[in-house]
């Protein structure tokens, strides 16, 4: 669970400019600036776009339906949005802010379409940040499919037994010498995708006697025999996003879907074994990869829910006046926009900081999902209250919306497991 130690290794200084600094030595970092580049607002706009035009006009369609918008996912891959290049130009830009600032814009049209859309993502970390290239070329295109013939993927760490304790994970891969086969037994829970993604990345124990630390990561290629959707998840919110157990009956796969690849695990194990540490578990090497991206998302339902509530304050008339001109109002609707620009610059600090290689001293990416998701869950209760009946009505969208925020504080890590990543990183103290 030690975030800090699992993210980056180079510590590289921050270099402030337009500072008297009184020294002669040249300025050899970027300049510290929060004004976006072309490249960023261009993204930026572009994905409101299509937030705007397809994904919010379809939204409370799809959550009534509680079914995959595959139109919709359709759509955005006709444009380019949902494609592997799209998800690597988003990650190429160097400062780390094109992912989040593509995620707000995103789930501000609606989360669970643009789960649905980005669910595919967690697959893509996992097999970017623990495959080799060859891994890389041959899988994450078919995470994605084509315009033509849309396809998802899904990351499967959590199980029945295992959540926040990843530890506990019981599902087993078994390595058959003869075959040059993985044989996967085991059952994964609440997997977004789960039995509908092309390809599923699955989470299990090599050697249960080492925990988590005794974890892979394995490619189950489209339509292998013994990986079976389990029962569909019934939510309270994201309800246009597909989320299902997921089974894994003699699951035989190519030694070659180990990612990574044999070789390096077997060098991996050795070192556990010998009692040297191990670099980092596998699942948690994707969740830390992807925190800052998640609270980027849950900021996107908090800033649709604060601008809903701020026009239609602006238009609900009572007594006489709109309901903006009281004080409990309009310093409620300022409470929302500072809290969340305030949870924006720590998702951006956060993805900075992995973008650039910074060292996570103090768990900066739990934090940045830790408050955008409570942010989210205060902002679009608010944003209800602001609505009066009118807001606890499906007739108006922050109902949803505040349906659509409560997940982020439950996955990805629950709000208690990020206080104890970052109460164990400022103190050094292992906190129960
Ligand atoms: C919609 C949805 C989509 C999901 N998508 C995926 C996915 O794609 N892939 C995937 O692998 N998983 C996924 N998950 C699973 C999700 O990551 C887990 O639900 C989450 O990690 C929490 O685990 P849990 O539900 O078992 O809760 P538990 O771990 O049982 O926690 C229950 C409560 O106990 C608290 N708690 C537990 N341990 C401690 C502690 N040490 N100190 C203090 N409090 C503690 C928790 O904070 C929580 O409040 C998804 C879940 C949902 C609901």
């Amino acid at each position: 669970m030690s975030e800090a130690a699992a993210v980056a290794e180079v510590n590289a200084d921050v270099a402030l400019t337009g500072m008297e600094s009184g020294s002669d030595s040249e300025q050899t970092g970027p300049a510290f600036t929060l004004e976006l580049n072309q490249d960023q607002k261009d993204i930026r706009d572009w994905v409101h776009g299509f937030a705007e035009g397809v994904v919010r006009p379809a939204a409370a369609e799809w959550d009534e339906r509680e079914e995959t918008p595959w139109p919709v996912i359709e759509e955005a891959a006709k444009i380019g949005l949902y494609s592997f290049e799209a998800m690597g130009q988003f990650w190429a830009d160097e400062t780390g802010l094109t992912l989040p600032i593509a995620n707000e814009e995103l789930f501000w049209g609606d989360a669970g379409i643009g789960m649905a859309i980005m669910g595919t993502s967690l697959a893509v970390a996992a097999i970017f940040g623990q495959g080799t290239p060859e891994q890389m070329g041959e899988w994450i295109p078919q995470c994605f499919g084509t315009p033509d013939d849309v396809k998802l993927g899904a990351f499967c760490a959590s199980e029945p037994d295992a959540g926040s304790d990843v530890s506990g994970i019981r599902t087993t891969a078994k390595y058959d010498e003869a075959k040059d086969e993985w044989v996967i037994n085991g059952q994964k829970a609440w997997a977004t995708n789960g039995g509908i993604a092309n390809v599923h990345v699955v989470i299990a124990s090599v050697d249960r006697e080492l925990g988590s630390r005794g974890h892979a990561a394995f490619v189950i290629p489209p339509n292998t025999p013994g990986c079976e959707q389990g029962a569909k998840v019934k939510k309270h919110g994201l309800r246009a996003s597909h989320t299902a157990d997921v089974h894994l009956d003699d699951c035989r796969v190519p030694g070659a879907c180990l990612l990574g690849g044999k070789e390096k695990l077997d060098e991996r194990l050795a070192r556990v074994r010998e009692g040297k540490k191990a670099k980092s578990q596998a699942a948690m090497q994707t969740f830390e990869a992807s925190r800052p991206t998640v609270g980027a998302q849950a900021l996107g339902i908090a800033r649709a829910a604060y601008e809903y509530a701020l026009d239609y304050s602006k238009e609900r008339v009572q007594f006489g006046k709109p309901i903006v001109e009281n004080q409990a109002i309009a310093f409620a609707l300022a409470d929302m926009k500072m809290e969340i620009d305030a949870a924006r610059l720590l998702v951006w600090r956060a993805a900075w900081m992995g973008r650039t290689g910074q060292t996570f001293e103090n768990a900066e990416g739990s934090m940045s999902k830790l408050k955008a998701g409570e942010v989210a869950v205060w902002t679009t209760e608010r944003a209800i209250q602001i609505l009066g009946g009118n807001g606890y009505t499906r007739e108006f969208p922050v109902e949803r919306m505040h349906r659509d925020s409560k997940i982020y504080t439950i996955f990805e890590g629950t709000s208690e497991i990020q206080r104890l990543v970052i109460s164990r990183a400022i103190s050094g103290v292992h906190i129960k």
